[in-house]
């Protein structure tokens, strides 16, 4: 005996993604209240927004560095999003993978589809606003972008949700607390009492 915990469930990412402005984030930060989820940091390129802290939303690097992860294979897939790197590290997936967590992975639907062909178990989840004039309102009361950057995220919404169908489940954030039921019943987190 004492061969570890045969009865341990196996580990898989969970992958949201969506235009930006759909509600990832906030979606996010929900699942992550469950003891069961691990956040898989990124690293970007890009500066840190007011509140965010490195290690915690992403590791904020130069490109220079970001260029050494690359060169060095640390990436399990790493994309250009609306002109800044952000890459996925391998390493902690693959700890997580082996410990039975639950790994949840915020990233664009490039890198999204780089995943699912690189068959990590998981599971893919798009996040869809109710309609883009929605997606455009939640962008211009977050406050977080100027208006040309959020020309840029609205112009490239069109095409993410075209390409909503590369993943497993597509959840319309609508309603807030009925989307995060729906992504914790879909990644298995969900409570008897909220099925
Ligand atoms: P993303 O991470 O996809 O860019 P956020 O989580 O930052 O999106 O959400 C964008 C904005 O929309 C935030 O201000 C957030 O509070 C708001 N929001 C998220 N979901 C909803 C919802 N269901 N109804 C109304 N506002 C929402
Ligand atoms: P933001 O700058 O708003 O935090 O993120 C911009 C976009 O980059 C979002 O769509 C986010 O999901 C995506 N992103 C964050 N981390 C990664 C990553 O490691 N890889 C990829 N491909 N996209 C990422």
């Amino acid at each position: 005996m004492g061969t570890g915990e045969p009865n341990k469930k196996p580990g898989f990412i969970l992958v949201i993604s969506g235009p930006s402005g759909c509600g990832k984030s906030t979606i996010c930060r929900n699942l992550l209240e469950d003891e069961r989820v691990d956040f898989s940091v990124s690293v970007t390129t890009r500066k840190p927004r007011e509140g965010e802290l490195d290690g915690r939303e992403y590791l904020f690097v130069d490109e220079d560095r970001f260029r050494e992860y690359v060169d060095s294979g640390a990436f399990l897939e790493w994309k250009e999003v609306h002109g800044n790197c952000y890459g996925t590290l391998k390493e902690p997936v693959e700890n997580a993978l082996a410990e039975g967590r639950i790994y949840l992975v915020e990233i664009d639907v490039q890198g999204g589809e780089a995943l699912k062909l690189i068959r990590v178990p998981g599971v893919f989840i798009f996040v869809a606003p109710p309609d883009l004039d929605t997606l455009r309102r939640r962008l211009v009361d977050r406050g977080t972008d100027t208006p040309e950057v959020i020309e840029q995220r609205m112009r490239k919404a069109t095409w993410e949700m075209d390409h909503a169908d590369l993943y497993d489940h597509i959840v319309v954030n609508q309603d807030l607390n009925i989307a995060i039921a729906e992504v914790r019943r879909l990644a298995g987190l969900a409570e008897k009492a909220d099925v």
